[in-house]
């Protein structure tokens, strides 16, 4: 595998690449592998003749200091998992390659950020389209990966190809779990394992919920999971949410819509852990 740190050998590089007619599959990341990541690159692998993938923690999505600072960082054994997995190439730049200017482009996500993750963590979504519109434009992808886990980045991230015309088809891939359910996240090594244990709760509400769908209504679902949150004193609900899979809409009724996703973010502790389902589609 090779590894570049710097935007310009990337770029030469992956222009042999295209001449010889070479499709290129993408996974953005932000280190700290685990099965989640792989998966995505285990599809990009079979789609695509070359596959590259980029670790970068984002400074600019974070919006709180101590949430960057104590992110997760496992350099080199995430090169030996990429190495398993024959990635071809890893980017991996320092933050003044990538911003040797600060980023100042402000993008209109059209409402799909006003919501959720968007209402939580002002500015975000803006941070993360600024890197990946920057990571497209340098590796020019023909087949990006993104984890449905993220689904509200995944739906913004699809707004913004359009919007700019970028020819690269966003692929999603289904989340990967623990084997008690919990959705897989870099985040998840901050738990304790009393935490962990805890965290699967989000994942068996979740079920509940899909269950539920139909037969009890909005209001009576989101107050059967506070319910069911409650009972640890250690998780706090900082949204919860059923909407429309492509508007992010808050629905009130599930006539509203026949495309529906319940959305949910909890702390668990002093980690923030996000999770999703799909009702129906
Ligand atoms: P991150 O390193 O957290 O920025 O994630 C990089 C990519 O991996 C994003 O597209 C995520 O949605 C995806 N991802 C993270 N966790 C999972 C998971 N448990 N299952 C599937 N994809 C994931």
């Amino acid at each position: 595998m090779i590894i570049f740190e710097k935007i310009k050998e990337t770029q030469e590089h992956l222009e042999k690449i295209k001449s010889k007619g070479l499709s290129i599959g993408f996974v953005p990341t932000m280190g700290s592998l685990h099965e989640g990541h792989l998966s995505l690159i285990r599809e990009a692998k079979r789609e695509n003749n070359y596959v590259i993938c980029s670790i970068f923690v984002n400074p600019i999505q974070f919006n709180n200091k101590n949430d960057l600072k104590n992110y997760p960082r496992e350099f080199e054994s995430d090169i030996e998992l990429l190495k398993n997995e024959k990635c071809d190439l890893l980017f991996h730049p320092s933050v003044e390659e990538m911003y040797p200017e600060p980023a100042d482009e402000k993008f209109d996500f059209g409402g799909l950020d006003e919501v959720m993750e968007g209402m939580y963590r002002k500015g975000h979504f803006n941070g993360v389209a600024s890197v990946v519109k920057k990571l497209f434009e340098i590796i020019k992808p023909d087949r990006a990966y993104f984890g449905l886990k993220d689904y509200q980045q995944l739906v913004i991230i699809h707004k913004m190809t359009k919007d700019f015309n970028m020819p690269v088809e966003i692929v999603p891939c289904t989340i990967i779990r623990e084997e008690n359910g919990l959705a897989m996240s870099s985040r998840n090594q901050l738990l304790s394992k009393s935490e962990k244990k805890q965290a699967s709760l989000i994942c068996e509400s979740l079920k509940m919920v899909k269950i539920q769908t139909g037969y009890l209504s909005i209001s009576e679902i989101k107050e059967m999971v506070k319910r069911q949150l409650r009972r640890h004193r250690s998780m706090k609900i900082e949204y919860f949410e059923i909407v429309d899979m492509y508007t992010l809409k808050p629905l009130m009724t599930w006539a509203e819509s026949n495309h529906v996703i319940a959305c949910i973010a909890v702390y668990v502790g002093k980690v923030r852990l996000i999770d999703n389902v799909i009702l129906f589609s």
